[in-house]
């Protein structure tokens, strides 16, 4: 039997009160999904949609986590916040944390700890840049990140990998199915036997089905097509 494919919105820094909902009970009034979904929208949307989906197939996450489960960090949400709140997932590492916060692979392994201590799974974003990969280093930088976020005891039921190429993200540019899939097959050498690894970057419902029947390809972290529910609910039900 195949495995179900896990399909996470990122609704990045978008959303209020009436849009999330809205998308949120659009999402809830479809039939069952073939896939597993999780919702993560901004922090401000957490509580509201942990709500709605209480009781539902659909798990909810979080877009980053601190390192530590409370005290003196103005501005930061804990790990053990997010888990009350009703999150089951983290996404840590993403390429625009990477990018605007400067956050380092030793910062982003801190907080991965900090997410499974907590009781979440966390979702470790790697991709390589298009100047990476122009120069052929892809497999290299991939590899260097993996073995600097991924805490030790990560193992296939605490942690997601999600590989986004940076060139690929926001920009309507996907890899190439065979360049999906030598990357996936790469990190499948690098992590846990079992670990899920997702693709990302301009995942749409034209594109999904190719995409996710690709080999070692777990499921997709989806962007831009995770505001529009009829394009998110297609690619979840693409496989
Ligand atoms: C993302 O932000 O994780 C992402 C993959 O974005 P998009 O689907 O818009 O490329």
């Amino acid at each position: 039997m195949t495995q179900r494919k896990l399909i996470v919105g990122n609704w990045k820094m978008n959303g209020l009160q009436a849009d999330g909902l809205q998308r949120t009970t659009d999402m809830l009034s479809r039939p069952a999904s073939k896939s597993d979904i999780v919702l993560c929208p901004p922090f401000t949307l957490l509580g509201l949609l942990s709500n709605s989906l209480k009781q539902t197939a659909i798990k909810l996450g979080a877009q980053d986590c601190h390192t530590e489960p409370s005290g003196a960090f103005t501005g930061n949400i804990s790990g053990a916040m997010l888990k009350d709140i009703g999150c089951s997932y983290v996404i840590l590492g993403h390429s625009e944390r990477r990018q605007y916060h400067l956050e380092t692979d030793t910062l982003v392994r801190s907080k991965a700890q900090a997410a499974i201590t907590a009781g979440l799974i966390p979702i470790i974003c790697v991709g390589e840049t298009d100047t990476e990969r122009s120069a052929g280093q892809q497999n290299d930088v991939v590899s260097t990140q993996i073995k600097g976020s991924l805490p030790d005891n990560a193992h296939k039921d605490n942690c997601v990998i999600a590989y986004e190429p940076v060139w690929a993200i926001g920009t309507g540019k996907t890899a190439s199915t065979a360049d999906i899939a030598a990357m996936h097959a790469h990190i499948r050498t690098l992590v846990p036997a079992g670990m899920k690894i997702l693709y990302g970057g301009s995942v749409k419902a034209a594109n999904a089905k190719e995409i996710l029947s690709t080999p070692n390809v777990d499921g997709a972290l989806v962007g831009g097509a995770s505001l529009k529910i009829d394009e998110f609910s297609a690619i979840a039900e693409a496989v």
